[in-house]
């Protein structure tokens, strides 16, 4: 999916690295994407005090909307897309050529490097579209790196007591995802039955946030409702997990303090404003080769929306150092 907000804040992650675990809960903006029917979805990353978590620097929650989706050819830069479905199916075409279905339980994970174009269309499955869109942000001698696309139709489970985590990205317990990322990252799609009360093993160095997807689930303590994140910090060696009498179903994001100041700016992660600035004109460059061509959509495209009036500048992690 793209970021089609047509007045994209001015995002930037700046972080540095601390010990310590908090408890925070953030709600999630409502932002409405324009254009396409109304669409609307959660935007739970990136929030005003906590830019990223690990590389995670993107993390939008759609649906379950019966309202089909369909996202033209757009450019992305800097970082890696991570399409992630609940419910219903995704048609993916990208400029390196890949041309899939995403399912639920399935990854999909671009490369979006140096340049990489691609569109994402509904298929009417009966079920309505529940999916999310995270992104991943490549380390400075990454970001420039050839555009590619990998799909993992199976991926591992990690099953302990009350709670089953398909491991889409990282490693939880001696359970690895086979999908490839260029910093120390988690990502886990976690099922917990009624009446749980159990545990989930994490890596101390690493930061970590849960999102409560369908019903309030505690953790550690902390009564975390549904569509509501918990930001965890670092220092912890393990997750409490506890439920009432229904299952709930979370997402488990982790990962190393990223450590670069990194500026946002509609489907673009770059290091500068000038790099944005020369991502954008790339983009809008009639016959551009930067990004490449998706095929099937006859030209049709999202066209970039107006830089603002001002240099793109940092935004600081509120919740680290
Ligand atoms: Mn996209």
């Amino acid at each position: 999916m793209s970021n089609l907000d047509s007045h994209p804040d001015v995002l930037v992650c700046r972080t540095a690295a601390d010990d310590h675990a908090v408890a925070l809960v953030f709600a999630p903006r409502d932002v409405p994407l324009g254009g396409l029917r109304g669409i609307r979805v959660d935007r739970l990353l990136p929030q005003r005090t906590l830019p990223t978590v690990g590389a995670w620097c993107f993390l939008d929650l759609f649906g379950p909307n019966s309202t089909p989706m369909s996202v033209l050819p757009h450019p992305h830069t800097g970082l890696q897309t991570v399409t992630w479905l609940l419910a219903g199916q995704i048609h993916h075409r990208d400029s390196v050529g890949s041309d899939v279905l995403v399912r639920p339980g399935q990854l999909n994970l671009m490369t979006g490097g140096h340049g990489v174009a691609h569109s994402e269309i509904s298929i009417d499955d009966g079920a309505p579209l529940h999916a999310m869109q995270l992104w991943v942000a490549l380390p400075a001698a990454k970001a420039g790196m050839a555009p590619a696309f990998e799909q993992h139709v199976e991926l591992p489970t990690y099953a302990h007591g009350g709670v089953t985590a398909t491991v889409f990205v990282g490693t939880v317990g001696d359970v690895s995802s086979p999908a490839t990322v260029h910093t120390p990252l988690l990502g886990a799609d976690l099922r917990v039955a009624a009446h749980a009360a159990t545990t989930v093993p994490l890596r101390p160095d690493f930061e970590h946030a849960l999102l409560a997807i369908d019903d309030t689930l505690v953790v550690s303590g902390v009564a975390v409702p549904a569509g509501r994140m918990l930001y965890l910090g670092t220092g912890r060696a393990e997750l409490a997990l506890a439920t009432d009498g229904r299952p709930v179903r979370a997402l488990l994001l982790g990962g190393e303090p990223f450590p670069d100041e990194l500026v946002m700016w509609w489907n673009f992660v770059g290091r500068s404003h000038d790099e944005i600035a020369a991502a954008r004109a790339d983009w809008e460059a009639r016959g551009q080769t930067r990004f490449g061509t998706v095929h099937g959509h006859g030209g049709a495209r999202i066209p970039a929306p107006d830089l603002p009036n001002v240099r793109l500048t940092p935004r600081r992690h509120g919740h680290r150092g």
